[in-house]
Parts: structure tokens; sequence; C-alpha cells
């Protein structure tokens, strides 16, 4: 069996990464999701995208090395656990981690076949709208946001793929053709070919 692909998305936070993403695993239930740790607080209506867990619990796990890579954004620590991401792969699932763009460098660096996707808002000014209609941040927190969006899209060249959201069903589409191509690269599938023939 092949083994499976890391898949690295990134993009500022209101870039429609999460909605994205549901749409993507309502098409293709096999396609697995890297479930962060994270010492911010859970906002209203947010579920099981990540481990809400105390800033003790998370350092506790560094010292184990029970994670992939992590990154300090605006207060708060968020990292990848390890040993799901490597399961995914050796059980040949696909795996999305959801990450900022520092933690997007340090695995491509670990793991260097991985591939990237950067999302983008149509513009700053459509993404700054759509951050005040989600309506989970205060009008401070969104500043900060956007101040870091432009910080994050200075460095969107590291990146394999950009997909713009404007509309959702395109960036959707997008976003599941490069999974897709992805699997068809050779090297993704020398060791079935390699089997059969
Ligand atoms: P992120 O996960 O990148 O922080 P979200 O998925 O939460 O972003 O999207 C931010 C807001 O923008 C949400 O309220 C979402 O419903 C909305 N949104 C996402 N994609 C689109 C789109 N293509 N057109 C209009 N609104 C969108
Ligand atoms: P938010 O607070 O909006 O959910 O996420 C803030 C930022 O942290 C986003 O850019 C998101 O992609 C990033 N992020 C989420 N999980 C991780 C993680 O495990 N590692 C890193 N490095 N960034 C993450």
């Amino acid at each position: 069996m092949s083994k499976g692909n890391l898949i690295i998305v990134s993009g500022p936070s209101g870039s429609g990464k999460d909605t994205i993403l549901n749409e993507l695993f309502k098409l293709h239930p096999d396609i697995e999701f890297s479930i962060s740790n994270v010492t911010r607080k859970r906002r209203e209506g947010e579920g099981d995208k990540y481990h809400f867990i105390t800033k003790e619990e998370f350092l506790r796990l560094l010292d184990d090395d029970m994670m992939l890579e992590y990154n300090e954004y605006l207060g708060n620590f968020y990292g990848t656990p390890r040993l799901p991401v490597e399961k995914a792969i050796e059980a040949g699932h696909d795996i999305i981690v959801e990450i900022d763009v520092n933690g997007a460098e340090k695995i491509k660096k670990k793991m260097p076949q991985a591939i990237s996707i950067f999302i983008l808002p149509p513009s700053m000014e459509i993404l700054q709208n759509r951050l005040k209609r989600r309506g989970t941040e205060t009008d401070d927190q969104i500043d900060d946001r956007l101040t870091q969006a432009k910080n994050e899209i200075a460095r969107i060249s590291q990146y394999d793929y950009v997909v713009f959201n404007d509309e959702l069903s395109d960036a959707v589409k997008d976003v599941e053709m490069i999974i897709l191509s992805n699997r068809m690269k050779y090297k993704n599938q020398q060791q079935t070919i390699e089997r059969k023939f």
C-alpha cells in the first residue's frame, strides 16, 4: 500500500480555511484532519477543531517530543500532535494540517514531501468584512489578525499552491484538485505500480 500524503493548509484568519475544509471533508470523508493542541479559549459555537489545553499541558507535550511543530500566535500556543500524523501517513491516508506560515516552514523542513496550499481572500477589504461578519473576535482582535494576515501573505512564496477563496464552491474544487492530482504523482504510486507489474 502507498503511504498517505501530508497536506499543509495555511492562510490568514478569516480567509475561509475551515469553511473550505468542511466542504471538502463532506466530499472526501477518507481525508483526515490533524487536530491541533491550542492554549487559546474556545470560541462560542466552536466544535472539535482543536484540543483546548492549558499552557502547562502544552509545555509537557512539547517536552515529551509529542509535537511535530508548534508556534506562538497572538499570545497563544498552537501545535501539531506528532503521532496522529505519522499514523495516518503509514496507514495510507491523506492528512491535512491547518497551520500558520511558521509551522508550515518547520514541517516542510522536516517532511519535504508535504504539499502546501495557501488560501487567499479576494481582497483585504473582504477579509475584514468576513472577520466582522463571523463575529467571533473583538474589533481589536480583528485588527491584530489583519496585521498578522499581511505578515503571512508576505511569505506566500514558500507555498506550492495558492487558492483564491472568492466563490466557495470554486475554492473547494481547487483544493480538491490539488489533493487528487498529488495522489497521482508517480512517486506517490510507485509502490503500488511495482507490486502489480
Ligand atoms: P478561517 O478558518 O480561515 O479563519 P472561516 O472558514 O472561519 O476562516 O471563514 C471566515 C468567515 O468567512 C466565516 O464567517 C465564513 O462563513 C465566511 N466565508 C468563508 N468562505 C467564504 C466565501 N467564499 N464567501 C463568503 N463568505 C465566506
Ligand atoms: P485561530 O485562532 O484563528 O483558530 O488560528 C490562528 C492561526 O493558528 C491560524 O493561522 C491557524 O492556521 C494557526 N494554527 C492552528 N493550529 C496550528 C498548529 O497546530 N500549529 C501552527 N503552527 N499553527 C496553527
